[in-house]
């Protein structure tokens, strides 16, 4: 009957000091898996060691696993991520094994074993090791440091090819899966460019995750990130032009390991995570992460000199453009003709209203000059298009077009630019703003727009046929999902929901259809998230949008007013409220928040205090890396001619 009991309990589970040392006192050998609370034990050894054990059927042979955490004779194992196996012999340490290499565990576990044997059967002497494989976190990192900067290699990514870059997280490796999964990788057909093993610290894994700084997962995420070696993998496509970007996070399925055993029980992410926070495998959102994680991870990459647009493409990015109010809305129109005629592509654009004190903040650095107060006149006069703009060499391509910021010096010498052309009057500021530099439009593009969290929702009419279809939608346009759940909800919750239109002649009818089936739910994260997704989604009613917004999901998709596919907050405020009774605690709206919807189309005034606390807190986060606004705006008098 002990047998049979053996036979159930393969590995006893140790998981603390006193039963430690009974497991030492056993007699025979024992394998002990040495793991990590977080990571749990090594599951990809154990169809192997079920096999050996029964091959063997040996009474002297064992198998344990041991929380290191919780073991105080096994301190110096703890926070090490790579799967540890410690022979023991009488209780003592006969052989140890890094990895999960199976070979060589069962070469091991068959060669221990009659050594043992010997030792107990003839008396002889036991060879007792001392591990001395530990390294500290320190050591391990000067070693690989020495590694990066020692090969020096320059990992070269062809122009004409998109990449993207891919990391085995530390649970995967933990775990014993890199090989595997990277050979899944290259089955698939994607080509590895560059392949190293890293260990993050603290610090790098802050600074990588950084954009996720807000979110509640974020010192979870950091600390799991650091907690060992991850490989890090740039990847491209073997052949044509795909888009490598989306085929990897395609590939890897979506973050929440749960919908992803569900919805992509195929993706890496279903087969190698365990929850959320130790999903086994990161992707770059786009390919603008993907360029800043290339240079993050590989500073010294070097593209190779390719054909004049091979060079071109690789320098796309970002500026950020203000239209100010004295600028007549036909003007307006034709300075966005003009911009597109450059070759500039509009990836964000919103109409707003500063406050005071937001341009005092905009625009820090000018805030003594003697031209601000006319500055500042000017800013806060009426809505001040911002516009954020892409392609190559964006931000002094942008200023080339604007001209000098003197006013009369540009009408003198350059009457062509666009702040001769445009100016007003004879007001002496000009018309017009670019970013001085990139470091410059990236502080002011978020400062604009802020990376912003949305409710999105596929109503029951589109679940059926066009779920897919927008969920494509979402990726393609820069979305993060950041939690996604499908659900019916109940109709306290949509009563709660569309609160402010409990008197409407429609109120019933739309609590009948949505509580009519189910509904996925998402939260949605991008810069400026709830007017793109409101602009992604067009007007309420389909009617209106198949003239206003052609394209838009509405337009294209739903059927009436009231059918009518999808759901976005209306304002950021109303963002966090749907939020929060979506996902979160079902708290009631209350009255105030209720009546805060009064507008449902068209741009959100940015003065309101949230709006503005979201400015402030954004730029607040950036200020580590990129140092402040502050210092971004302060290049001079460009802004006003004085
Ligand atoms: N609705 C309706 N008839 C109307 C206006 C709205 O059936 O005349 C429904 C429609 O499904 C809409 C929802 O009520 O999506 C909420 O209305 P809201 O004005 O908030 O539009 P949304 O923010 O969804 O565009
Ligand atoms: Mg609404």
């Amino acid at each position: 009957m002990t047998a049979k009991k053996k036979e159930v309990t393969l590995q006893v589970s140790v998981i603390n000091q006193e039963q430690w040392e009974e497991v030492l006192v056993t007699k025979g050998l024992t394998v002990v898996d040495v793991y990590q609370h977080w990571c749990g034990p090594c599951r990809a050894v154990l169809s192997l060691l079920r096999k050996i054990k029964n091959e063997l059927g040996d009474d002297l042979l064992h198998f344990a696993t041991a929380e290191a955490d919780s073991i105080d004779a096994l301190e110096k194992y703890r926070g090490k991520c790579e799967p540890t196996f410690l022979f023991y012999g009488g209780g003592e340490l006969v052989a140890v094994l890094r990895g999960a290499n199976a070979p060589l565990l069962q070469r091991m576990i068959i060669e221990e074993l009659s050594k043992e044997k010997l030792v107990l059967e003839q008396g002889g002497e036991r060879k007792v090791v001392v591990d001395n494989g530990l390294m500290d976190d320190e050591k391990i990192e000067e070693e690989v440091a020495h590694l990066h900067s020692e090969d020096g290699e320059n990992i070269i990514v062809p122009a004409s090819k998109s990449y993207t870059v891919a990391i085995i997280k530390p649970d995967a490796v933990a775990h014993g899966k890199a090989n595997e999964i990277i050979m899944k990788i290259q089955d698939a057909g994607f080509e590895i460019l560059t392949h190293d093993e890293w260990i993050l610290t603290e610090v790098q894994a802050r600074e990588f995750y950084q954009h996720k700084g807000t979110e509640a997962c974020f010192e979870d995420l950091v600390q799991f990130m650091s907690s060992g070696p991850s490989h890090i993998l740039v990847l491209s496509q073997l052949g044509d032009s795909t888009n490598v970007v989306q085929a990897w996070l395609d590939f890897i399925g979506p973050t929440n390991t749960e919908e992803a055993k569900r919805e992509k029980p195929a993706s890496l992410r279903a087969q190698y995570g365990t929850q959320t926070l130790f999903n086994a495998l990161h992707g770059s959102e786009d390919s603008d992460r993907a360029s800043r994680e290339l240079a993050f991870f590989f500073p010294n990459f070097s593209t190779p000199s390719g054909t004049e647009q091979d060079v071109e493409e690789e320098r796309v990015e970002r500026t950020l453009a203000l239209i100010r109010p004295d600028v007549a809305r036909e003007n307006r129109e034709e300075i966005l003709a003009q911009i597109n005629k450059s070759g500039f592509k509009v990836s964000l654009q919103r109409e707003t209203m500063l406050t005071e004190e937001q341009v005092r903040q905009f625009y820090l650095h000018h805030v003594e000059e003697d031209y601000f107060p006319a500055l500042l006149q000017s800013m806060t006069r009426g809505p001040v298009l911002a516009l954020a703009l892409t392609r190559e060499h964006a931000v002094q391509h942008w200023k080339d077009m604007l001209g000098p910021a003197d006013v009369r010096r540009a009408q003198e010498e350059k009457p062509e630019c666009l702040r001769a052309q445009f100016a007003v009057g004879d007001h002496p500021v000009n018309q017009l703003h670019g970013s001085e530099s990139t470091e410059d439009a990236s502080r002011e593009i978020s400062f604009f727009f802020p990376v912003q969290q949305t409710l999105a929702m596929i109503k029951p009419d589109a679940m059926e046929e066009h779920k897919e279809k927008i969920l494509e939608e979402i990726r393609d346009r820069g979305f993060s999902i950041r939690r996604l759940e499908e659900k019916r909800l109940s109709r306290e919750t949509v009563e709660a929901f569309y609160k402010k239109h409990t008197d409407q002649p429609f109120f019933n009818q739309l609590v009948e259809f949505m509580c009519s089936g189910t509904c996925l739910m998402m939260v949605l994260e991008k810069e400026n998230a709830v007017e793109e997704w409101r602009a992604v989604m067009g007007p309420t009613d389909p009617d209106q949008a198949k003239t206003a917004s052609p394209n838009s999901l509405r337009a294209r998709l739903a059927s009436d007013i009231l059918h009518n596919s999808v759901h976005g907050s209306s304002s950021p405020h109303r963002s966090e409220e749907e939020i929060k009774l979506v996902f979160g605690d079902l708290s009631e709206l209350t009255e105030a928040d209720s009546l805060d919807e009064n507008t449902t189309e068209g741009p959100q005034d940015v003065s309101s205090d949230k709006h503005q606390q979201q400015c402030e807190s954004k730029h607040h986060q950036d200020e580590n890396r990129n140092q402040s606004l502050r210092a971004g705006v302060n290049e001079g008098p460009e802004e006003a001619s004085h």
